[in-house]
């Protein structure tokens, strides 16, 4: 009897009719190949040059400067280096204040404090999340020396005003481009947008190379000594250039350059850089279309300003509360979906506290980051994407 039972619960409609309650198991992020990146590691290997400033980081930094419109380009190791180059090149100094959003990764700000400076923390806009701009204004002193916006999810900052009140007040503006590969500012690129941007290519990015990053420099007075820096503080590359007949320690620097490997891997993913984000803009336009119902009962989705074209960097829905936040993190849990929330706000953070200050209240950064939750969101998701969206309807149809 039991068999016959059995039996028929594995008839193929009883299965499909399963679908959509069984666990699954989609990770946040899979990191995948995109092109001929195996091929270029083992290129690189035969030449026989795997240290940095190779034929493939060459080929980066051009495809780089190029497709941002970017006076130079050059590789580092991430974007936290990336970040750490542009501060000792705006020279900031023991005392010296920066201006960024608290909203935003532990990078941006230990830049600054690794050269003695001070974060200081403006609110977030409600809409895109990024550095409220008219709140910049009243967060300048004597000291302050540079802006670090960042572009959450790919969507850019309101970088005009940011740049014209860095005119007016002789500031150095830095973009924390980590997310914003291919996004757009009115016709412009993100990391063309201020005087250097800082791009990530962590595995979690539209363009990976396990861990790398790059510097865009629009500033072009500012191109010699980035090569400086970036080279332990020496003068290597005017040297290999021919310029001069011997190189020196002449400045500040580190060892900020990737090895050829990583180039090599990177070049293959930069070469795909458009069916990777048209599979990215697929889902997040799934995503959406699935999400934006919801609206009347409470629940945002993300905005993208007319004059934005933003990169499908991720999809994030804001919960009415945190406590509903937190349901719905458990709910997919439990389903085998890790849907994550974000960053901690770095004020309320141990280190956020003994280094940086805030400037005005932080009631945005506060409320939203409370209650935001990010979907998985990678390229080739093929079936999980509509089962992690039709999962996300059902318990939202559920919670509100
Ligand atoms: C990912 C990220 C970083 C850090 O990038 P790494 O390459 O891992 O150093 C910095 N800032 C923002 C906004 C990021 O999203």
């Amino acid at each position: 009897m039991r068999r016959a039972g059995y039996r028929l619960c594995c008839r193929p409609a009883a299965i499909d009719s399963l679908k959509g309650l069984l666990p699954v198991t989609i990770p946040f992020n899979r990191p995948v190949l995109a092109g001929r990146e195996l091929e270029y590691i083992r290129e690189a290997i035969d030449r026989g040059h795997l240290a940095g400033d190779g034929v493939y980081t060459e080929r980066c930094q051009h495809w780089l400067a190029k497709y941002i419109g970017a006076s130079a380009v050059l590789l580092t190791h991430s974007c936290t280096a990336a970040l750490e180059m542009a501060a000792i090149l705006v020279g900031i100094e023991q005392g010296d204040e920066v201006i960024m959003p608290s909203f935003t990764f532990v990078s941006t700000a230990n830049a600054v404090v690794l050269r003695g400076g001070t974060p200081v923390f403006v609110d977030i806009r409600q809409d895109t999340l990024n550095i409220d701009e008219e709140l910049v204004d009243a967060a300048i002193t004597p000291r302050t020396k540079a802006i670090f916006p960042i572009h959450y999810a790919g969507v850019p900052a309101e970088m005009n005003r940011v740049n014209e009140l860095a005119k007016r007040h002789n500031l150095f503006v830095v973009e924390d481009a980590a997310q914003a590969l291919g996004s757009k500012y009115r016709g412009s690129y993100a990391g063309a947008l201020g005087d250097l941007a800082a791009f990530s290519f962590h595995e979690t990015k539209n363009i990976i190379t396990g861990e790398g990053g790059a510097l865009s420099i629009n500033n072009p007075t500012l191109i010699e000594r980035a090569e400086i820096i970036r080279e332990k503080g020496t003068n290597r590359k005017k040297f290999f250039r021919g310029q001069i007949d011997k190189y020196t320690w002449v400045d500040l620097g580190s060892s900020f350059l990737p090895s050829e490997l990583v180039a090599a891997f990177l070049f293959g993913q930069l070469e795909q850089i458009g069916p990777i984000q048209k599979d990215r803009i697929a889902t997040w336009t799934m995503y959406d279309a699935a999400l934006r119902p919801f609206h009347n009962r409470g629940l945002r989705t993300p905005t993208i300003p007319e004059h934005c074209v933003h990169n499908a960097h991720l999809y994030y829905l804001i919960l009415p509360t945190c406590e509903l936040r937190q349901e719905l993190i458990s709910r997919m849990k439990i389903e085998g979906i890790t849907a994550p929330f974000h960053y901690v706000p770095l004020h309320s953070a141990p280190a956020g506290l003994r280094f940086a200050r805030t400037s005005g209240q932080m009631t945005h950064t506060e409320d939203l980051s409370a209650r935001l939750i990010r979907l998985p969101l990678y390229p080739r998701m093929g079936d999980a994407a509509q089962q992690v969206r039709d999962r996300l309807v059902r318990h939202l149809d559920q919670l509100l």
